[in-house]
């Protein structure tokens, strides 16, 4: 009997205990210890074999495969995931679901504690009913989220996400990302086919300078290992080192993420996302669980150094928060316990290569101000589960990757239409001195406030619910000839006429260049892209 005394979940002194029946494989015992290590009892390396690639075949997986007793031959990985953060964790439950030998190599299995990915947008949690993980928000504290209350010159809108045709239990949640992430790694791990390892992967290996056969990874002991696989998955995460390879890495900070959390505290608005519309930038606001309260204050373009850091939200950011928070605000800094981290972006460039694909962060970013990112990931991996279910032998890398080029088209609906407001959204909402920014960015909030359709349209792209570039193209440019409509009427002058015009401009300058990188045709015509016709010889 092993015995997971899972200290991850220790708030509300859950042990969970997993018996031998249920975790027959010695490759993924861990022992959860009180101190949060968990530490692979036994790591006996058997998909490390030094055997050389050529030799390697793994499992070719039958369509129908049913749970083979898992031997742990040097041969039985089909598929290798660097990284168990969302996507690595969710990808190895999903893939192990489905009768593939998972073998995750994950750097650090300790709970990590980070101010990323805390809510998870309704889109988000239909993805993990999909994957059959929704069980993983459970007994974590995690709060419901019911849509955003938007906040501006002392004004306020309610928006909220129009679950009216879902069942009860879709709605956005917010949590510690880690116990998430913990929650999936747990569940994962208990499935036969999955081994999940701690190590550092230092390099991705090639045959023949064309295909990906496996990874060179380090373990705690400093021991270097190969593992090879026929698909090695990355999902490293934002600070990818492997994606260099695999993709042209186009990334932009555009700004950092100051995390603070605020304890006992109620918000305005419970089980609502508070986005503050403040000067320079967003502030963000949310529940991560039942007593305390995150605060993401965005800080464009200069970085305040950690010494400043306390002054600046003293100074700067205290003044534009709701009343309500700003003496937990204000505690909260005084503690110190006051976390950065950048704001990334970047489109999805992959260069596709047979034997490995990214996944996650590692593959596209977009700025946190919409919380998209775990949904995009989870999102990618339901797509990449269909394309990958009916394809029997993973071992032939060239027709794989031809067949797995429809990927990158078929997950565009989603990604891009949330990549897209999230950038677009995020160019808004700066303040900006400039004459029709400022009409933007107001006629953006009054939009919203009309209600009904104008809120529940863009609050549904957000969320994920309705993935729909069209859609978004059709919202945005509202926003702008509202905005120009506001000016002229009801008396035009020249002057407005010239700025309502630059309004129009504004907003193409705005969203042409993130259409233009997320791929014009793929976004707005993905049909016409045959990758998807070409392939499905195994459909
Ligand atoms: C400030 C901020 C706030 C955000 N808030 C939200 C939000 O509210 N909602 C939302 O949906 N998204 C949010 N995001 C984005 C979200 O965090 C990411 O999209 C999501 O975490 C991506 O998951 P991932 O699995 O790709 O990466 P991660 O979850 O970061 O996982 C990467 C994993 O890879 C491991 N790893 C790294 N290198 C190696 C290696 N060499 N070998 C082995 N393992 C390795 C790491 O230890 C880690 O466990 C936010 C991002 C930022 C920056």
């Amino acid at each position: 009997m092993l015995s997971l005394s899972s200290h991850s979940l220790a708030y509300n002194k859950t042990t969970v205990t997993i018996s031998e029946s249920t975790c027959h494989s010695s490759f993924f015992k861990f022992s959860y210890n009180k101190s949060h290590y968990h530490t692979p009892l036994l790591t006996s390396n058997h998909f490390s074999a030094a055997s050389p690639p050529l030799l390697r075949t793994a499992t070719a997986l039958c369509c129908n495969a049913t749970a083979d007793p898992y031997l742990g031959s040097s041969s039985d990985a089909d598929v290798i995931i660097v990284g168990a953060g969302v996507a690595g964790s969710a990808l190895a439950y999903t893939l192990a679901k489905d009768g593939r030998h998972v073998h995750v190599i994950e750097r650090n299995l300790r709970e990590p504690d980070r101010i990323v990915g805390e809510l998870l947008q309704p889109g988000g949690y239909l993805k993990l009913i999909e994957l059959g993980l929704e069980d993983c928000v459970e007994q974590i504290d995690a709060q419901r989220v019911l849509g955003y209350v938007l906040f501006k010159d002392g004004k306020k809108t309610k928006l909220p996400y129009p679950l009216e045709k879902f069942r009860a239990d879709v709605a956005g949640r917010c949590f510690h990302n880690g116990r998430f992430i913990q929650r999936m790694r747990e569940k994962a791990a208990a499935l036969h086919h999955v081994r999940m390892e701690q190590g550092t992967v230092i390099s991705l290996l090639e045959q023949d300078n064309r295909t990906i056969v496996g990874v060179l990874y380090k373990t705690k002991d400093g021991q270097e290992h190969k593992a090879y696989a026929p698909l090695t998955i990355v999902c490293d995460g934002c600070f990818s080192k492997l994606r260099r390879s695999l993709c042209y890495p186009k990334v932009e900070v555009t700004s950092s993420c100051v995390g603070l959390v605020l304890e006992n505290c109620q918000l305005p608005f419970e089980n609502y996302g508070h986005v503050i519309l403040a000067d320079p930038s967003p502030i963000l606001f949310y529940r991560i669980s039942s007593t305390e309260v995150r605060c993401l204050v965005d800080i464009p373009g200069q970085r305040v150094g950690k010494a400043g850091m306390a002054n600046y939200l003293k100074a700067m950011v205290a003044s534009q928060i709701p009343p309500e928070l700003h003496d937990a605000f204000i505690s909260a800094i005084d503690h110190g316990k006051i976390r950065t981290m950048p704001n990334s972006s970047m489109p999805a460039d992959p260069y596709p290569t047979p034997g490995a694909l990214l996944m996650g962060d590692a593959f596209n970013m977009r700025h946190p101000l919409t919380g998209g990112g775990m949904t995009v990931a989870l999102s990618d991996i339901v797509v990449l589960r269909n394309l990958l279910k009916p394809i029997c032998d993973l071992n032939d890398a060239t027709s794989l990757c031809i067949h797995l080029e429809s990927f990158y088209l078929l997950r565009k609906p989603m990604a891009s239409t949330i990549n897209t407001l999230a950038g677009a959204l995020y160019k808004v909402f700066l303040a900006s001195p400039n004459e029709p920014r400022k009409e933007l960015r107001q006629a953006c909030f009054d939009y919203l406030s009309l209600g009904h359709y104008f809120s529940s349209g863009p609050i549904a792209l957000l969320s994920g619910l309705n993935p729909c570039p069209l859609s978004l193209i059709h919202h945005f440019f509202a926003v702008a000839f509202y905005g120009v409509g506001r000016l002229l009427l009801p008396f035009p002058s020249f002057e407005r006429i010239g700025i309502g015009a630059r309004i129009v401009l504004c907003a193409v300058g705005i969203i042409f260049p993130i259409i233009k990188a997320e791929g014009l045709r793929q976004m707005f015509f993905p049909t016409s892209i045959p990758a998807f016709y070409r392939a499905p010889a195994y459909r």
